[in-house]
């Protein structure tokens, strides 16, 4: 290292973060050093962290940890770097970042077994289960990461059918708060294990996934562009035809901010799990139905067609500003409210996606996640939090819950609104046993 390169390191060190002391076989990044510009964000999110610790195995993990712990300096962790209400980036603080655990493996091709890794994308993920014929639902965007998916729950593409990604997860590898490294299954560690499938960001830091794949062939992927300008009639008639369809419909819509003097556009996406253009065309007849289509797009493809992402770095910036919620169903009145919020301008991104099916088929005490009942998943992003909270604030009776994956507001009324009261009590029991100093926190935070 040359004087002037020491030298710029130096000048971008934080303080509070014994740099020094770092182990040396860990990798670390610090600002200033090459490379640093790639880890220094996430995907919506922009951050100067003091230190980014990037180990390569589960023991580094445990290493890199006990180091962080020592540092009185915020601690976040990242996988994949698409955390929403996870907050996988900081200002001066020590980001852990776990994205070169990514190994994607096939442990049994018998029981369908795969082990991932947390830093895996679910791109590749479906790239590497197309050649056995198999799938995981996990989300409708291939660059999210295994991490901060699988511990929340995983919304995904064929989610009426097959249920949420978590509900295919059996066990998982985890490095524990105080640095002791556990497995998680229903015969093992059976409370973790409940725990992870819903609030696992609060427990641990997973190092490995293992689950169920199920066999998917190719799927009719449908994108439509409608006039939504009568958009609460439109909300409450996707929303039916959505209920009305076979379990082998998943779907989900997205609204803009509307222009003055234009239509109302929606972009309505449907996937259907079946191969054949009779079938696919069948299903979709009654979503195309729900408001006068002024664009298409059908297909049928491999469903790791769907999932792919051309790879880039991540350059966010600001903070984001995102509200969520579940609902049983888009009553008339949830339709008028969020057209309403629709038609204020305050939300520039209004996304609704299906649940249900599958997912409902488990019990809401059977996971973490416990919003079992909700046949949607509503988002909004904005540009000013002091605008979006009260109009998303004012629909919350429409809402059963939230999915705490889309969710950035930090009253802790929220933490009420993900978990009932008999899965909190659980929750937080857990947590002063497995982290009573609350290390793990930058994701919808259940104090012990
Ligand atoms: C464009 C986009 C589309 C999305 N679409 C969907 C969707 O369709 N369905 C859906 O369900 N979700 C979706 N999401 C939300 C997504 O599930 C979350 O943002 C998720 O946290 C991202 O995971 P990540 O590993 O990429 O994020 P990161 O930013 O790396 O992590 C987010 C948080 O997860 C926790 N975490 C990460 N890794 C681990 C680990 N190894 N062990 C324990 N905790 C960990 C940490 O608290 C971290 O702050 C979407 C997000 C984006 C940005």
């Amino acid at each position: 290292m040359t004087m002037d390169h020491a030298s710029t390191l130096r000048a971008g060190r934080h303080a509070g973060i014994d740099y020094d002391g770092v182990p040396a076989h860990l990798t670390a990044i610090e600002p200033g050093d090459v490379g640093y510009a790639h880890v220094r964000s996430t995907y919506l999110r922009g951050g100067s962290p003091g230190l980014v610790l990037r180990p390569g195995t589960p023991a580094e993990v445990a290493d890199a940890l006990a180091f962080a712990r020592a540092q009185p300096v915020k601690l976040s962790l990242r996988s994949g770097g698409h955390g929403i209400s996870g907050r996988s980036t900081n200002h001066g603080g020590i980001v852990l970042d776990v994205s070169r655990l990514n190994a994607i493996e096939v442990l049994d091709e018998r029981t369908r077994r795969v082990r991932l890794g947390p830093g895996a994308r679910w791109s590749d993920v479906a790239r590497a289960l197309a050649p056995y014929g198999w799938a995981l639902s996990s989300g409708d965007y291939g660059g999210v990461g295994v991490g901060g998916l699988a511990t929340a729950g995983g919304i995904g593409w064929l989610v009426r059918e097959h249920g949420l990604t978590i509900d295919h997860l059996r066990a998982v590898d985890m490095v524990l708060a105080e640095g002791s490294r556990v497995r998680a299954s229903d015969d093992e560690n059976a409370e973790l294990f409940w725990a992870v499938r819903g609030a696992g960001a609060n427990f641990g830091i997973v190092t490995a996934f293992e689950f169920e794949a199920y066999e998917v062939g190719e799927v009719g992927f449908a994108r439509f562009v409608v006039d939504a300008t009568d958009t609460a009639g439109f909300l409450g008639r996707w929303g039916a035809a959505i209920e009305a369809a076979p379990r082998d419909v998943t779907g989900s819509l997205v609204i803009g901010r509307p222009r003055p003097g234009q239509p109302v556009i929606a972009q309505v996406m449907t996937v259907v799990d079946a191969g054949d253009a009779e079938t696919v065309l069948s299903r979709l007849q009654p979503i195309a139905a729900a408001a006068p289509l002024l664009d298409h797009d059908i297909r049928i493809t491999p469903y790791a067609a769907i999932m792919h992402v051309p790879p880039g770095a991540h350059d966010g910036h600001g903070e984001p500003v995102a509200r969520s919620a579940l609902a049983d169903h888009l009553t008339p009145e949830l339709a008028e409210a969020a057209a309403r919020l629709i038609m204020s301008g305050e939300s520039y991104f209004f996304q609704i996606r299906a649940v249900g099916g599958a997912a409902s088929d488990i019990a809401p005490d059977a996971t973490a996640y416990a919003g079992r009942s909700a046949n949607f998943q509503l988002v909004a992003m904005g540009s000013s939090r002091a605008r979006l909270d009260p109009a998303w604030d004012a629909m919350r009776r429409h809402f059963s819950g939230i999915y705490i994956n889309f969710e950035t507001d930090l009253r802790p009324g929220r933490l009420h609104d993900a978990f009932p009261e008999d899965t909190l009590r659980r929750l937080r029991a857990l947590k002063r046993r497995h982290d009573p100093d609350n290390v793990f926190r930058d994701n919808f935070n259940i104090t012990p």
